[in-house]
Formats: C-alpha cells, sequence, structure tokens
C-alpha cells in the first residue's frame, strides 16, 4: 500500500526527507493548544510505517535526544518505508518535571481506550482520555508497529516490556499466539534485557491495557512494545546510544534499512535465558530508612538481604534487614531511602512460567 500521502496532524510526509508539524492537543484556557509535535521521517521507496514516540510521563525524559539523533536526514534518504515520531506525548509534564501533565491528575499512560469496568455511571472522559482516543485512532490508521519510550527509577538498568497478548474468542487465539511471536522477534531485534508485564489480574487492575502500547497491542493488535531507558529526570547517555542503535536494528528486522546489525554497547543482562516478569518487591514490614546492599543488574538468591533497615537513629529495626523471597534479577531500586510498610524498595525480575497468550479476564 502507498504510504506516500501520509499525514499526522499538520505533518505531511516527503518522500526521502524528514518533514515537521504538530497533533492537536488539549485547548488550554489561555489560548492556543498543548500541541504535540510530530516528526515524520519518510523514504524514497514504500516500506512499513513505524511509530515511536517518548515522554508520555514529562519527567522521563531519555527517550527525547533519542529521536532526535535517530531521525536523521540520511536515515531519511536510506529509508524504506516511514517513521512517525512524537518525542513528547505530554508536553506540560515535560514543562513542569511531572509524571502527570498538571490539567488531569491521572497517570497519562492509563488513559488510552481499553476495556473498563462497567459502573453504571455516566462519566465524562478526562482531558487526557480525549487526546488518547484521538491518537490512538492516528496510530491505528498507519502504524505497522510501534514503540514507546519510557525511564523507570533513578537507580534502574535499561529494559524492554513485553505486554501479554490477550485474546477473548478462541477463534481469536491463533492470531493471537502469531501476534505474540512477532511481538517477541521485535523486542528480540531492539536487543535490551526483555521482561513481561504484571500477571493478567495485575495487568488489568493497574490498567496497563490502557498505556500506549497496552491499547496499541490489545486494541490495535500491532506488535508494540514499550522500553526503560535507565533514570527519569535526567539523560543517561550510554542509554541513548543503545537505544538509537537498538532502533535502527529493529529497523532492519522490519526491512527498513539495510546493513549489517549494529554492536549495542555492553548493557545490563539477566543471568538466565529463561523467561522473566517483572514484579514489585520485597515490602518491608516495618517503617525506616534503607541502606541497599545491591545495585540494579544485580542477580539475588531467595533470602539474599536486598537493604538493610534501621531507623533514623541507625538502630536496626525488625532483624535489621530486607530479604528476597524468590531468586531475581534486580531491575531498579526505587528512589530515595524510605521504607514504609505496604511500598515496594524495588522492582525486579522473577521467573515467568504462566502463558504469554491468555484470555481476557471475565
Ligand atoms: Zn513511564
Amino acid at each position: 500500500m502507498p504510504r506516500t500521502a501520509l499525514r499526522v496532524g499538520t505533518c505531511d510526509a516527503v518522500p526521502g526527507a524528514l518533514s515537521y508539524g504538530s497533533f492537536d492537543g488539549p485547548a488550554l484556557p489561555t489560548g492556543g493548544t498543548d500541541a504535540l509535535p510530530v516528526i515524520i521521517a519518510q523514504g524514497n521507496e514504500d516500506g512499513p510505517v513505524f511509530w515511536l514516540t517518548a515522554n508520555i510521563h514529562g519527567n522521563e525524559v531519555c527517550g527525547i535526544p533519542v529521536i532526535h539523533r535517530l531521525l536523521t536526514s540520511e536515515l531519511s534518504a536510506a529509508l524504506r518505508g516511514t517513521i512517525v515520531a512524537m518525542p513528547t506525548l505530554n508536553p506540560a509534564g515535560l514543562r513542569t518535571n511531572r509524571r502527570h501533565p498538571y490539567y488531569d491528575d491521572r497517570d497519562p499512560n492509563r488513559t488510552f481506550p481499553g476495556m473498563r469496568k462497567e459502573t453504571g455511571e455516566h462519566k465524562e472522559p478526562s482531558v487526557y482520555e480525549r487526546l488518547t482516543a484521538a491518537l490512538l485512532e492516528t496510530i491505528r490508521q498507519s502504524a505497522d508497529f510501534y514503540v514507546d519510550l519510557h525511564t523507570a527509577s533513578m537507580l534502574s538498568v535499561p529494559f524492554s516490556i513485553r505486554d501479554r497478548v490477550l485474546y477473548k474468542k478462541e477463534s481469536e487465539k491463533a492470531d493471537a499466539m502469531a501476534l505474540s511471536e512477532r511481538l517477541d522477534a521485535m523486542v528480540e531485534a531492539f536487543g535490551f534485557a526483555a521482561v513481561m508485564e504484571y500477571r493478567v489480574g495485575g495487568y488489568i487492575a493497574k490498567e496497563l491495557h490502557r498505556s500506549t502500547t497496552g491499547a496499541a497491542l490489545q486494541e490495535l493488535r500491532l506488535p508494540a512494545f514499550t522500553v526503560e531507558l535507565g533514570p527519569h529526570t535526567v539523560v543517561d547517555e550510554r542509554n541513548v546510544q543503545a537505544a538509537v542503535i537498538g532502533l535502527r536494528n529493529l529497523l532492519r528486522w522490519a526491512g527498513m534499512l539495510s546493513g549489517e546489525r549494529e554492536a549495542m554497547p555492553e548493557l545490563p543482562m539477566p543471568p538466565t535465558k529463561r523467561r522473566l516478569r517483572r514484579e514489585d518487591g520485597p515490602y518491608p514490614p516495618l517503617a525506616g530508612i534503607l541502606d541497599y546492599r545491591v545495585e540494579p543488574g544485580a542477580a539475588m538468591k531467595a533470602g539474599d538481604v536486598m537493604a538493610d533497615l534501621r531507623d533514623i537513629w541507625g538502630r536496626p529495626v525488625g532483624d535489621g534487614t530486607i530479604k528476597v523471597e524468590t531468586e531475581c534479577w534486580v531491575i531498579g531500586i526505587e528512589d530515595g531511602l524510605l521504607a514504609y510498610p505496604g511500598a515496594a524498595i524495588a522492582h525486579v525480575g522473577v521467573a515467568e512460567d504462566s502463558p504469554v497468550v491468555d484470555v481476557w479476564p471475565a
């Protein structure tokens, strides 16, 4: 299908070149709109359309330079197909270095169209629900595959998050399996350590099916995944370089770019080839001050101590330690050093045995 007439917002694709424009954002009471910037890189030859977005969480800035460095006029000249990129999906959060836009207190990455619990009450769509509904519809019109760039806690490894493919009817299962295999291949081509999303129950409860790539995968049935690029608020240079290389390798996988696969900088990798699932924890039994004993990327065995737990005077709280219950790979430790019961002190990858293609819960 020829894509040469592709238009996103005010941005018209130009074969062999980069073009610039914007996508209508929320109207502002002070005039104008909080428009989302759009960059289109189109090749001279037809090919797939790859969507690439960043910064829906306003303090997660590392994806912006990734998009700026990836999209060059040299890339457009060499490309088969088209890249549609949006460097920020949350200009308000970017300006204020806040996760949420100040005019919508919901997590913007949980506002995309998707299955919702029927409450029987009329609910007016929020500012971001209106924006993300329009955005998902625009992605539907052109995208063949999609990546969204994020960051995690200050001390965290770069990794990809791969959602389960959910289906509703048995007749959809074969397509869901094929989509899942394509998604695995796509994540592998990108080259970061990959971690499965939470179990189905937690995934729905956290509304992750209403995230950028969750909605693209579950609603549009597009291969789509999220990339975490290390710390929020600052830009990690090694992760920027790795992501740009990973994205060019992904374009080669999709047949959009020629040439050999480029070597990645050395990145933290899990100690096992087994599938891992991301999990929050461990949880401290008592409040106190943490003194972490491990760094992101560490491999831990059941019973290993992740942090010492003390009171503010430095005396042990409880048995003085917080241990992990199962073998895990440390993805990131929480910002700061405060322990509260009920608040996980880290994010880890644990061995995953449940199906990667599954039915929607009733
Ligand atoms: Zn994020």
